[in-house]
């Protein structure tokens, strides 16, 4: 798939009317770094750490993961990499943690809930990647921060990590850049102080969509009842953008709807200006983003917000038909 869009792998994501989308990709392993200059992502917007809890059966060393983060710095080759801290808990139960029975663990102890907790991995966590960077600029982001207070007390074990390399002597990274995933609707309405303290804010579409909705983003029956691009998920996106844009806080978009081309066409029209997706997306939404005027985009989406539709999509695709 990535062959059919070799073409216009080093050109911009920038549409007709000159706006550019910056296109990045999400990853979770080594493996996936290739992809970065293979699918023309300009960062990773998302590295899950999950993966190398999971597959272990032991709690994997600070060295080794500074040594594997080293690595993903080092592939990426100076492009900017998200790094999201453990998002472990509930349903992804490590062998070696004690397992914890809870009726709804998408909604229980989970991420940063638990890396506060518990703040031992999250500080080991947190060394590693200050390690890794040796002297680099890094980028930071926690998951499911769902008020002010779960991102400064995160951010104060960030703080303390620094303080404590640099009582060792290591190399400090030469810029670092701490953000938080917004998954789920009440950190939107976070006072503003939050949105001055962030350094960025990335929204975790998967999870932010359960919650808005309330439908189990594993349970297919009540997951597809609902639209991304239904009204009222999108003007409270509209929300989120008028917020960052007032305290002028950089904001991403990283949940796998940012990879559908229709919807990330919408995210573009409505003001976001970072999607992060799967490698294999990023031809495609570029492919498409090129070829549109967002003002006309957005002009189609309000008309079909001002008739009461319940969704944009159908206008939107209505509207594409005579355009691509
Ligand atoms: C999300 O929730 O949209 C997200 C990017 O994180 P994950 O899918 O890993 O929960
Ligand atoms: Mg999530």
């Amino acid at each position: 798939a990535q062959e059919r869009y070799a073409s216009i792998r080093d050109l911009p994501a920038e549409t007709k009317c000159g706006t550019r989308i910056s296109l990045q990709m999400n990853a979770g392993l080594i493996a996936d770094l290739p992809s970065l200059a293979g699918s023309g992502a300009e960062g990773v917007g998302l590295f899950r750490t999950e993966l190398q809890f999971l597959i272990r059966t032991q709690m994997p060393r600070r060295a080794e993961l500074s040594a594997l983060y080293a690595r993903v710095l080092k592939a990426a080759d100076g492009k900017r990499v998200a790094f999201r801290t453990l998002d472990i808990g509930s349903d992804k139960v490590l062998t070696y943690m004690k397992p914890n029975d809870e009726p709804n663990p998408a909604m229980g102890w989970r991420a940063i809930r638990v890396g506060l907790d518990k703040p031992g991995v999250l500080r080991m966590q947190l060394q590693a990647l200050l390690r890794a960077a040796n002297g680099q600029p890094l980028t930071v982001m926690f998951p499911f921060i769902t008020q002010m207070n779960e991102f400064r007390a995160a951010r104060a074990e960030m703080d303390k990590a620094i303080a404590r390399e640099t009582k060792l002597g290591h190399a400090l990274p030469s810029k670092l850049d701490v953000g938080a995933m917004l998954e789920t609707p009440s950190l939107a309405y976070a006072p503003d102080a939050f949105f001055e303290e962030v350094d960025f804010i990335s929204i975790g579409g998967n999870d932010l969509k359960q919650f808005f909705f309330a439908a189990d983003r594993e349970n297919e029956r009540v997951r597809k009842r609902y639209d991304t691009l239904d009204t009222s998920f999108l003007s409270f996106l509209s929300l989120v953008i008028k917020r960052c844009e007032k305290s002028g806080t950089p904001l991403s978009f990283c949940g796998e709807d940012a990879g559908r081309p229709v919807e990330a066409l919408c995210f573009a029209a409505l003001g976001l200006r970072t999607l992060s997706m799967r490698p294999a997306s990023v031809g495609p939404v570029k492919h498409l983003l090129r070829r549109v005027n967002l003002d006309e985009v957005k002009a189609v989406m309000d008309e079909a917000i001002a008739n009461g539709d319940q969704s944009v999509r159908r206008a939107v695709a209505d509207w594409l038909v005579y355009q691509v």
